[in-house]
């Protein structure tokens, strides 16, 4: 057996999965089992394996891992990890795949808010890939990661060890239902960052299996009209924020006129909606007037 028959084999099952972007997937997936860079591949690739129990194991894992992609189980959920803002998170089951619009709202608050002695609240926090990615580049004074799962909250911690150990930002984790999970007495928070769950739940059944059937469906679903949770922020977020306190949504690209209406409903100023590189609208910002 070679590497390159072990890739054919694999892609063929992913392939027969229905599975999109099979080859890359496998090869992927067989570079990370049997430990191998993209350049020893290439140069191995037609040599017969050695017949040892390395060998063994590392088919067994591969073979493992292309029958789990065939069942459509996210590359990410396999490898468990995604790169996000030049950083690679942990993920599992339990958290949203840090996606790359979500990049276009800790730029978005980057590029206002750096270097600021600010308390930075990330709600929603899933990996905490917003708010440890604001921690490591922002140079925050403090972020709080709030989540609804216990579950989510262990991975959220786990990111925080791996990434922001030396990011001279305090970060705590809280668990609870949105602003609820901030304990009574809190300072003020001066930036509110979230990227909620906000497909309408009728829409869920024709996404991709991997979202559908892999992905958390608390981090997905937004209920009916997908905008429950921007209500809720939207009416609830004085409870938490210093006056003048900036606030960032993530949003779906045709709820941008919904959210911004929400937001001013509340009284906030300087609402805006931004769009992410696709130029599709992403990001909702606001300032809370207190
Ligand atoms: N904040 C996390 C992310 O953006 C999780 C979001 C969520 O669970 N809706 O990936």
């Amino acid at each position: 057996m070679t590497l390159f028959e072990l890739l054919t084999q694999g892609t063929e099952c992913l392939e027969q999965a229905g599975s999109p972007d099979a080859g890359n997937d496998a090869k992927l997936l067989l570079l990370e089992a049997f430990e191998l860079d993209m350049t020893h591949f290439l140069l191995n690739r037609m040599q017969t394996l050695p017949e040892n129990q390395r060998t063994g194991e590392c088919t067994a894992k591969y073979q493992e891992w292309i029958a789990r992609r065939a069942k459509r189980v996210p590359l990410q959920q396999i490898l468990g990890s995604q790169e996000f803002m030049g950083m690679e998170f942990f993920v599992n089951e339990h958290v949203l795949i840090p996606r790359q619009d979500t990049e276009t709202l800790v730029e978005l608050v980057l590029e206002r808010e750096k270097h600021t002695q600010k308390r930075v609240l990330d709600l929603c926090a899933g990996s905490g890939c917003i708010g440890i990615s604001l921690a490591v580049l922002g140079g925050f004074e403090y972020v709080a990661e709030a989540d609804l799962s216990e579950e989510a909250l262990k991975v959220t911690r786990k990111n925080i060890e791996r990434l922001a150990g030396e990011s001279g930002t305090r970060i705590e984790c809280f668990h609870g239902d949105l602003f609820s999970a901030i304990p009574d007495g809190t300072e003020p928070f001066d930036i509110l960052v979230s990227n909620p769950p906000y497909i309408p739940t009728e829409v869920i059944a024709g996404l991709e299996p991997e979202v559908r059937d892999h992905e958390p469906m608390m981090a997905l679903d937004g209920t009916e009209d997908g905008l429950l949770f921007y209500r809720r922020i939207a009416k609830e977020a004085g409870k938490v924020l210093a006056p003048g306190a900036s606030v960032y949504l993530e949003i779906g690209y045709d709820q941008g006129e919904a959210v911004r209406g929400l937001l001013r409903e509340q009284g906030f100023a300087e609402v805006e909606v931004h769009k992410d590189l696709a130029g599709n609208d992403r990001v909702v910002c606001g300032r809370f007037v207190g």
